[in-house]
């Protein structure tokens, strides 16, 4: 039995929040607005079953800051939900914005509802009927609180999101960017997938470039042959698995909750995620063994540890057990504050969810300026660049008499296609913000760890946004 004192998602969030504002300049009561939701919608409605019985759904869209508009977060499907998580989800959505200067407040939306348990037809009902509950009290909208995915919802379910909308707005001309993670026929982006995985292996590439850092946790620089535990093979672990295979790294163990398989060889995602297609389940995959439980994988040696599932996972009772010198944070909430003060005891280096995962929200922030501008990333310069390129290498060549290989034409001429761009646009936005976390935390001894760091450069940003707001003198 846990013998250590367990607090609400919320509570968790509000203390990471708490023990960061000391190291800020900001009165009280404006780090009170900060951490107040500022409006939060529960909603019940039915739906009739595919057995023509009715069941009350229970939904919920909370509205965490006002400071910037729109608000922005994603919508969980999961039995799960509740006020105080949607809460705290809404609440790290408003940090992580302001941390990679994405200018939106935060929000969230949940269901709760256990989407395996329900046919598509059931699905596309609750979503469309959850959308114009939203639409009802004014609670969506391209300038008003813009939805994407998040737990037990994708692609599909934004598509339905989107054209509920716009068929109870005819003739609003940017209704496509009412939510995003949309299919890219239905207004989307190109790379929107990936961009959450994506984004967790640029901001962990970023600190294993750190030599200073790579020193005190005892590794060596770069990401090549780093050992890698992954949690979850939904969509954002499945990508940050494949990005780090992809370069260089060893993924050696991946649970799901079925359970967890090792290797230390190394594992393919992509044959694992096809393995579990045919047999239903991650284990007795060829070459690795079980492990005993899905847990065990989070207490495996290994390098890095990526926690992609669900929050709270490493918590009080299992953190002293935790090997790895690097977890990165991609699923939200996946260590408890108690697991934090274990990690500081044990140099063990935290990468904190509220700015490893905004791959996604940034790439979503791409998508909604896309929707609002109506043309495709690269229309207007992709020809162009590769006109002035083909050119320059035409002189180059004319005046050193030299020609170079056909691989190197094709890589100096290409110019950008939209996911060349939203690649190069999360990179850069990853790096940036792994950066200025750093330096907060290097400048400042007493601050304890990065995830501290971290909520200090999003309290910073949104209390001058509300002191350049006048609310406060
Ligand atoms: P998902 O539904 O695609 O995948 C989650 C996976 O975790 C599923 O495959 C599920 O079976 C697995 N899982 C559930 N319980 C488990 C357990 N106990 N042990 C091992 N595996 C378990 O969801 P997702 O979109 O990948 O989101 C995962 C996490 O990342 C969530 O915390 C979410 O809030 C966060 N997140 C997602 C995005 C995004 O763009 N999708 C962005 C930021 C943060």
């Amino acid at each position: 039995m846990s013998v250590h004192q367990t607090y609400s998602f919320f509570q968790s969030v509000e203390r990471s929040f708490d023990k960061a504002a000391k190291f800020t300049k900001w009165d009280l009561g404006i780090l009170e607005q900060i951490k107040a939701c500022n409006s939060v919608y529960q909603m019940r409605f039915p739906v009739k079953r595919d057995d023509g019985s009715i069941q009350v759904i229970e939904a919920y869209r909370v509205q965490h800051s006002h400071h910037k508009t729109p608000c922005k977060g994603g919508i969980r499907f999961s039995d799960e939900v509740n006020q105080d998580e949607v809460m705290a989800l809404a609440s790290l959505m408003t940090y992580k914005c302001a941390i990679v200067n994405v200018p939106f407040g935060g929000g969230k939306g949940g269901i709760k509802i256990n989407p395996r348990k329900y046919s598509e037809y059931e699905l596309e009902k609750i979503t469309r009927r959850y959308t114009s509950e939203l639409v009802k009290k004014n609670f969506i909208g391209p300038g008003i609180d813009v939805p994407a995915p998040d737990y037990g919802t994708g692609s599909r379910e934004m598509a339905w999101i989107v054209d509920t909308y716009a068929s109870l707005k005819p003739g609003d001309i940017d209704a496509a960017g009412c939510v995003t993670g949309k299919p890219v026929t239905q207004g989307g982006v190109r790379g929107r997938t990936e961009a959450t995985g994506l984004g967790v292996f640029f901001g962990i590439r970023e600190v294993c470039n750190m030599p200073d850092i790579m020193q005190k946790q005892g590794l060596s620089v770069g990401i090549e042959d780093k050992t890698v535990v992954v949690q979850g093979m939904g969509n954002v672990g499945f990508y940050c698995a494949k990005f780090f295979r992809e370069h260089g790294a060893k993924v050696v163990a991946i649970a799901e909750y079925e359970g967890a398989i090792f290797n230390a060889n190394g594992l393919n995602e992509e044959e694992v995620f096809a393995h579990r297609k045919v047999t239903g389940s991650i284990l007795n995959f060829p070459g690795a063994n079980n492990l005993a439980k899905n847990t065990d994988a989070l207490e495996l040696e290994c390098d890095i540890l990526i926690p992609a599932a669900l929050e709270n996972v490493i918590n009080g009772d299992n953190a002293p057990r935790v090997k790895a010198k690097i977890i990165g944070e991609a699923a939200n909430g996946p260590c408890s504050p108690e697991a934090d003060e274990i990690f500081a005891q044990k140099g063990i280096l935290c990468v904190p969810d509220m700015y490893l995962n905004a791959g996604g929200v940034t790439v979503s922030y791409f998508e909604w300026l896309k929707n609002l501008s109506h043309v495709r990333y690269g229309r207007m310069e992709k020809r162009f660049t590769e006109n002035m390129n083909s050119h320059i290498l035409g002189q180059i060549e004319e005046l050193s008499g030299k020609k170079v290989s056909a691989t190197e034409r094709d890589f100096i001429m290409h110019g950008p296609d939209e996911v060349d761009l939203i690649h190069s646009g999360l990179e850069e936005t990853m790096i940036g913000a792994t950066r200025e976390i750093m330096e907060i935390w290097k400048s400042n001894p007493e601050i304890p760890d990065m995830r501290t760091a971290a909520y200090v450069s999003a309290i910073n940003k949104v209390a001058i946004s509300y002191s350049e707001l006048g609310i406060f003198p």
